[in-house]
């Protein structure tokens, strides 16, 4: 197999490598305010095992740490109550630092170690932050995290209990986007940041194949709604990157409808699906993000334009909900299957509730669970008119 990147935009090609994140002619059109312009994608091209997840790194850089074959939970009472006999629950919050964000930080990491890239820098708003720290740890690499003020407790102190460097931004997380930035193109230690670095959106792909293996294997068939929590659109990007590939592998034979699910108070990409223009133009200016689903709060989507186009290509579907409807949503999900979801995780199941009548029975619903309700004590507390 040739393993490339190639920029979605303009298809130009380029070598993996240390340093290269973005399509250089395409980067240069970067306006402010707006989506990362020139992002890369992995691509390959030869033969290919069809039962394995290509991977463009090889498996011994992988650090010994147990990311992804998640559960897929059949959620029998919650499928009573809504009569939905073909819903289930990909239970990321199963992963080492109890969130998704662990898929891409373990290629990243076994990236650096096959390059001999000791530090690897990242902003986050919280679980990128503790998933690469978790992932650093085990595999012996230098973690330095820039973070907002405001991330939950619990995320900060799993970055300072796995032993990374903390670096609190007196501002949000796009001004920690920024300033990590400033630090890697300074010191030349590897960016983790979420779509900027092209493994982010490729680490994310197994949940794609790890779907379609468990739920062929229960002889329910391949998935037709995939429900997916959105902020920078990483995760929806990486899951239709794993569709495509299953495509290409001859494992199924459509690409299921994406859901972007997203918050009212932090719903750029859905409302550029519904808008009329193209591109940078179909964001418009930036709203300030408000909700309290702080993993999917980002006032600009970094990987808006590629998640978009991704969207548009399949015919995607969004739904917003409100934070009301995420912290009943909340309680629903974890009194009803046992399943306790951070605030972002169950917008998911939010915008499911809220679909839910317009999709046929029979056809297999697939929630993204990304993250441990356990993450933010405060939010969930709130939910049940409790302080915290
Ligand atoms: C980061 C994150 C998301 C959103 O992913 P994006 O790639 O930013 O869209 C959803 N849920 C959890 C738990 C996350 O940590």
């Amino acid at each position: 197999m040739k393993w490339f990147y190639r920029c979605h935009t303009c298809g130009a090609t380029y070598e993996i490598a240390p340093g290269r994140y973005l399509c250089t002619p395409c980067a240069r059109q970067q306006q402010k305010d707006r989506p990362l312009a020139g992002v890369l994608e992995v691509a390959w091209e030869g033969a290919a095992d069809p039962r394995s997840l290509p991977l463009p790194i090889e498996p011994p850089w992988f650090a010994p740490i147990p990311v992804g074959r998640t559960p897929l939970w059949a959620p029998q009472r919650l499928r009573e109550q809504f009569d939905a006999p073909s819903l289930w629950l990909k239970d990321d919050t199963c992963n080492p630092s109890g969130s998704f964000k662990d898929r891409a930080s373990w290629l990243v990491a076994a990236f650096a170690s096959k390059h001999g890239v000791k530090e690897i820098v990242l902003a986050s708003t919280g679980n990128a932050a503790s998933s690469m720290a978790a992932v650093g740890a085990a595999a012996g690499l230098r973690i330095k995290v820039f973070l907002p003020a405001t991330a939950p407790l619990a995320k900060r102190i799993q970055v300072l209990q796995y032993g990374a460097e903390l670096v609190t931004v007196d501002g949000n997380y796009d001004q920690a986007f920024d300033l990590s930035l400033e630090y890697s193109n300074r010191t030349g230690s590897l960016s983790r940041n979420t779509a900027y670095n092209p493994l982010t959106i490729e680490g994310k792909k197994s949940v794609a194949f790890e779907v379609v293996d468990d739920l062929i294997g229960s002889g329910a068939g391949a998935p037709d709604h995939v429900f997916v929590p959105v902020g920078d659109g990483v995760i929806l990007a990486g899951v239709y990157r794993g569709f495509e590939d299953l495509l290409k592998l001859g494992r199924i034979s459509k690409i299921p409808t994406v859901w972007a699910c997203q918050a009212e108070g932090s719903s750029a990409i859905a409302r550029a699906l519904a808008s009329p223009l193209e591109g940078n133009d179909a964001f418009g200016e930036p709203l300030p993000s408000s909700t309290l689903a702080d993993s999917i709060s980002v006032d600009v989507p970094r990987n808006g334009l590629h998640a978009l186009s991704k969207l548009r290509k399949y015919a995607g579907k969004a739904v917003i909900v409100s934070d009301g409807e995420i912290l009943v949503a909340q309680k629903t999900l974890a009194s009803g299957s046992g399943l306790f979801a951070e605030p972002s995780s169950s917008t998911a199941f939010a915008g499911w509730l809220k679909v839910r009548e317009s999709i046929p029975a029979q056809q297999t619903c697939v929630l993204l669970i990304t993250g441990s309700g356990l993450k933010d004590i405060a939010a969930a507390a709130r939910g049940l008119g409790l302080q915290a």
